[in-house]
């Protein structure tokens, strides 16, 4: 019996250990504003629409997309289709 609950201590810490190592992504997207053109190619890719354009202008007259920092999943497909190449996704490990 004590060896079966030392057992089940060593297996609750590798879960535990597990569980830690496989903590959920966050991800964040940044988009480099100047380059954007307006397009809305990634408005219209992104599945969680989390982006869309804005009433904003950058310096060469475009209006700019915005991110809004909310349930990305960090597929990238923004990042892929986007013809200037103006989008950035970073992911860090979630903290707590
Ligand atoms: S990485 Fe995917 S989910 Fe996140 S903003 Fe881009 S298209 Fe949307
Ligand atoms: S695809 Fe790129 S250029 Fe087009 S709206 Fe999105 S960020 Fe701007």
């Amino acid at each position: 019996m004590k060896e079966r609950f030392k057992n089940l201590l060593h297996e609750n810490k590798m879960c535990y250990r597990r569980f830690h190592l496989i903590r959920p992504l966050l991800y964040q997207v940044k988009i480099l504003e100047d380059g954007c053109k307006g397009c809305q190619l990634c408005v219209h890719v992104c599945p969680k629409h989390l982006l869309k354009l804005s009433s904003r202008t950058n310096e060469r007259g475009y209006f700019i997309v915005e991110w809004e920092d909310m349930g990305c999943i960090g597929c990238g497909l923004c990042y892929v289709i986007c013809p200037e190449q103006t989008i950035r996704i970073y992911a860090k490990i979630e903290n707590g």
